[in-house]
């Protein structure tokens, strides 16, 4: 497996309700079909792609090196979120896209670091080249709400000590006898 220590963040600049009457895996071979053939590379650019259901589509295995960020591939994984049209590099996410995608992509960024630890940096591609893509800052949207609810940390309980509490039920029982004379 090859080194992956960042995960970098796309859109598709595609408008929001962007073949919105087809299917989550017609809108990814749509997608492969403009950097395969359009483009000429080997295989859809991105590992990732979130639909604006909040679905998830496969693109290019994650063993491979994908093709979404100039300079930083060999390294890591691309995920692109559908939407983000005309948008700003400093737009905010809630501006482009919808709350499932924004469920979606904090669940796949933490089942991504859960299998690959080495993952220390979240960005944006615009962090990285002149672009608007993926139209928010990725690392304030981050800092904005705690870790996805999908891996809840159990509650700890504070273990009940069962020498205090027989220790409790003797001095009550001495009590009422010496309260018996
Ligand atoms: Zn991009």
């Amino acid at each position: 497996m090859r080194h992956i220590n960042e995960i970098v963040v796309h859109c598709t600049a595609t408008r929001a309700e962007w073949a919105a009457d087809q299917s989550s895996a017609w809108k990814a071979a749509q997608v492969r079909k403009w950097h395969v053939q359009d483009r000429g590379w080997s295989d859809i650019g991105y590992h990732y792609l979130i639909h604006r259901d909040g679905s998830v589509s496969p693109g290019r295995p994650v063993g491979k090196i994908g093709a979404h960020v100039k300079g930083h591939n060999s390294n890591s994984i691309g995920i692109s979120l559908f939407g983000g049209f005309g948008g700003a590099a400093d737009d905010q996410f809630d501006e482009h896209f919808t709350e499932a995608q924004a469920k979606s992509l904090r669940e796949l960024i933490a089942k991504l670091q859960e299998q690959f630890p080495t993952i220390e940096k979240i960005s944006g591609h615009s962090e990285y080249a002149n672009k608007a893509c993926p139209c928010f800052d990725v690392r304030e949207w981050l800092a904005e709400k705690p870790a996805p609810i999908s891996h809840p940390d159990p509650v700890e309980q504070p273990p009940s000590n069962p020498i205090a509490a027989l220790l409790t039920a003797l001095v009550s029982l001495l009590q009422g006898l010496l309260n018996r004379r």
